[in-house]
């Protein structure tokens, strides 16, 4: 059997009440004060935190706040002007002060003469819609950076895994004359290519390790062992590998007594060697590298020292940020800008610390501090 309007009312008035879309019934009036609000269903009440007692004889004015977009009021009230259904989104405030959004429209009734009595506003709160779409927004910007940080690295990968290969292919091709030349020559050439090689593992290395820490793979195995030995041992294993011909000065100062900490010793070692060969790389040849260890209060303190190009004051915080090469640095020596980073990830998964101190033209200290072996 239809419903008259008689049984439609109270089935009508059950619906709204029930609603999860928030309802919203005020007066005409459009000039100050404005609209008094008249009726609220409880979806509105639970959306803005407001009972109804406290909403309605007020204006909707009391919803908003500084972020409320004043071209939108302007929106609101041209369209009640021109007697027009309002439809949009706006920033509204909760009881307790939190700004929400708001998608809604807003029709208005008419009486038996034709003139607007009133306007039923039916609304929406799409905040949580928002903030999903603000967090894909950061996740799109996220990826699209990590892409073109991606082909960047890509492109100076090649050129950079290039440069020691081209000199290996020279150093071969020079092999034959050396050799007529003498076992000097050979040696020299030898040790030439060595260090060539060596380069050239240390950017595999190193790409192996970024790509382990992106993953979150990043393998530390941590035991007690003695740095004294170990820093003895890297200094001795290093020395032979400085180029031939730069006459680099390697001195090492380490405490008599064992000083004990709980460390990996191939990732720590990997931390002496790469602050070794940046001491050496950004150092002109015949310069002096200091290495020295010693304990203070409850640390193992390692520094390594050179007279090199030292590094510009505001960019010594960002050396340990992947990727990231100071200055002045292209001009000196080729490298990814993966080192310190590494160096630091190790250094913090050992509870230790990291710092540098340099100035420009007379060199730079590199000082890892570690907890010791409780
Ligand atoms: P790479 O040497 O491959 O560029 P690193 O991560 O080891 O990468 O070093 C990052 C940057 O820090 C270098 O590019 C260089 O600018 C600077 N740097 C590191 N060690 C030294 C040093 N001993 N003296 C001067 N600059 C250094």
């Amino acid at each position: 059997m239809p419903a008259t309007s008689a049984t439609l009312l109270p089935l009508l008035v059950t619906a709204v009440e029930h609603a999860s879309d928030a309802v919203v019934i005020t007066s005409a009036e459009i000039d100050p004060p404005g609209p008094q609000i008249l009726y609220v269903n409880p979806a509105f009440c639970s959306m803005t935190g407001y009972g109804a007692d406290e909403l309605l004889g007020q204006t909707p004015r009391m919803l908003q706040g500084p972020q409320t977009d004043r071209a939108e009021l302007d929106r609101i009230r041209h369209a009640m002007h021109q007697g027009q259904p309002y439809q949009g989104e706006s920033i509204n405030y909760r009881k307790n002060g939190q700004p929400y959004y708001l998608r809604w429209h807003m029709d208005p009734v008419r009486d038996t003469t034709g003139a607007i009595s009133h306007w039923v506003a039916i609304q929406r709160d799409v905040t949580a819609e928002y903030a999903a779409q603000a967090e894909r927004a950061q996740l799109l910007a996220a990826a699209q950076a990590a892409l073109v940080a991606r082909d960047q690295f890509l492109a100076v990968a090649a050129h950079e895994l290039r440069t020691p290969l081209t000199s290996l292919l020279g150093y071969a091709y020079l092999m034959p004359k050396a050799g007529a030349q003498g076992p000097d020559a050979l040696a020299a050439l030898a040790q030439r290519l060595t260090l060539q090689v060596g380069r050239f593992k240390t950017l595999i290395e190193h790409l192996l390790d970024v790509s382990q820490l992106q993953r979150d793979q990043f393998d530390v195995q941590r035991a007690p062992l003695d740095l004294v030995s170990l820093v003895t041992r890297v200094v001795d294993e290093v020395r032979p590998t400085l180029p031939v011909d730069g006459g680099y000065l390697l001195t090492v100062q380490v405490p008599d007594a064992a000083i004990w900490v709980c460390g990996d010793a191939i990732r720590l070692e990997q931390v002496l060697v790469n602050l070794l060969s940046n001491a050496v790389k950004y150092s002109a040849a015949g310069s002096s590298v200091a290495v020295r260890l010693l304990r203070h209060d409850d640390a193992a303190v390692l520094e390594v020292q050179d007279q090199g190009i030292g590094i510009p004051p505001d960019t010594q915080a960002r050396l340990f940020e992947p990727y990231f090469r100071a200055e002045g640095a292209d001009a000196q020596a080729h490298g990814f800008g993966l080192g310190l980073y590494i160096v630091n990830e190790i250094v913090t998964r050992h509870g230790g610390t990291i710092e540098v101190t340099s100035v420009e033209g007379q060199g730079s200290t590199f000082r890892v501090t570690l907890p010791l072996d409780a």
